[in-house]
């Protein structure tokens, strides 16, 4: 039986960082590039930059390293890794930006309905997806429904008082995964790192998410390419400017496993327990914050396009879908993305 995990292109951005014409550069730029958190982080800074190079390097180290110590499902020592591993139901300690990404997390897991769900890690987990082994079979639906009797946003509860944030589960098994949150996460606490530096000229990036403001060495905006959906190519499939906001795109044709001929996407709807597994293969929301902009990417891209299409009306989202069709590829935005749209 044909078996294949092929995780394909892991960790290449849906977005690229355009920054044309080099050689027509007049301002000058510093350009800084790192791995982080599974895969690669980029900030590039135009104008007069007064900041030592490598000590800004530094900076941006230290704290995307604090970032995977708190947050990482992939380090066993993570503030969120004990808290998974613990079967305790007492109030947990947690950092104060551990617990805005789980506030973002519960108020999109409410409107989109629990299809962006932080407690489905056991599912991803089952699926091969997070950071335990591959699965070596599809699972089967028993395993599929153990595991969903591990997940459910409503079992998590976040609590603040003036001793700081405390996290609580009430079912010893739930795993919270705040993988579809990291990169946004990331690309903020760049963006604010920039604007507590007095850096008003910045396009920064961690993963497939993206902060930009001011201008690049051209004087022109900074430009956010979206890819065509496939994996064979880096065709442009839209421009835009951010104008100082956040933009993440999830999609379902570049983190997958093949078995007997059928995808099976990284990204699980809670309800089945499954991948999904429709036609709407990629989408990209522009928002405030890259955090914001990454949370909703994903409860939409669960949703498929005619829910979600309704729910980024109906919540005024800056949201572009790219759909599969019979012969190619169809794009739908809402009103509010054509405002980014630069092509
Ligand atoms: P997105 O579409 O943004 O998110 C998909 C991911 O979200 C899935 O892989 C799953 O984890 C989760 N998910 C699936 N369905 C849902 C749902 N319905 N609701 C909510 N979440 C869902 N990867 C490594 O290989 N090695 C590492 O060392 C590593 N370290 C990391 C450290 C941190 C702090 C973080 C946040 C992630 C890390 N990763 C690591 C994971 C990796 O970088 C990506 O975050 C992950 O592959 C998914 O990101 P994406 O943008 O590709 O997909």
């Amino acid at each position: 039986m044909a078996y294949s995990f092929a995780r394909s292109l892991p960790f290449v951005a849906a977005l690229m960082l355009l920054t044309a014409c080099d050689n027509a550069t007049t301002r000058p730029q510093m350009d800084i590039a790192g791995k982080t958190m599974g895969t690669f982080y980029s900030v590039k800074i135009s104008g007069e930059v007064t900041e030592n190079r490598q000590q800004l390097q530094q900076e941006i180290d230290a704290l995307l390293e604090q970032a995977n110590d708190d947050i990482s499902t992939y380090r066993a020592d993570s503030v969120l890794s004990r808290f998974n591993r613990s079967h305790s139901s007492a109030p947990q300690p947690i950092p104060r930006g551990m617990a805005d990404i789980i506030l973002t997390a519960q108020r999109i897991g409410r409107d989109t309905h629990d299809a962006m769900n932080i407690t489905v890690g056991p599912l991803v987990n089952l699926w091969g997806f997070g950071p335990d082994k591959r699965p070596v079979s599809v699972p089967s639906q028993q395993q599929i429904d153990a595991a969903k009797r591990n997940v459910g946003l409503q079992h998590l509860t976040l609590t603040s008082n003036a001793q700081g944030e405390w996290l609580q589960k009430d079912l010893p098994g739930l795993y919270v995964d705040l993988s579809t949150l990291g990169e946004g996460y990331g690309a903020d606490l760049l963006a604010q790192l920039m604007a507590r530096k007095g850096i008003t000229n910045y396009l920064v990036s961690v993963g497939g998410a993206v902060r930009s403001r001011g201008v690049n060495g051209q004087g022109q905006p900074w430009r956010v390419a979206i890819q065509k959906p496939t994996d064979q190519e880096n065709a442009v499939q839209a421009l835009v400017d951010l104008q100082g906001y956040g933009i993440s795109t999830a999609g379902s044709y570049r983190n997958y496993f093949e078995q007997n001929g059928q995808r099976y996407s990284h990204i699980i709807d809670p309800n089945t327990g499954r991948p999904i597994n429709h036609r709407l293969v990629s989408v990209t929301v522009i928002a405030p914050t890259a955090l914001e902009a990454d949370g909703w990417d994903s409860g939409l891209m669960v949703l498929g396009s005619e829910k979600a299409m309704k729910l980024a009306e109906q919540q005024g989202l800056a949201v572009y879908m790219i759909s599969k069709t019979d012969d190619g590829f169809s794009a739908q935005m809402t009103p509010q993305f054509k405002a980014f749209l630069l092509q």
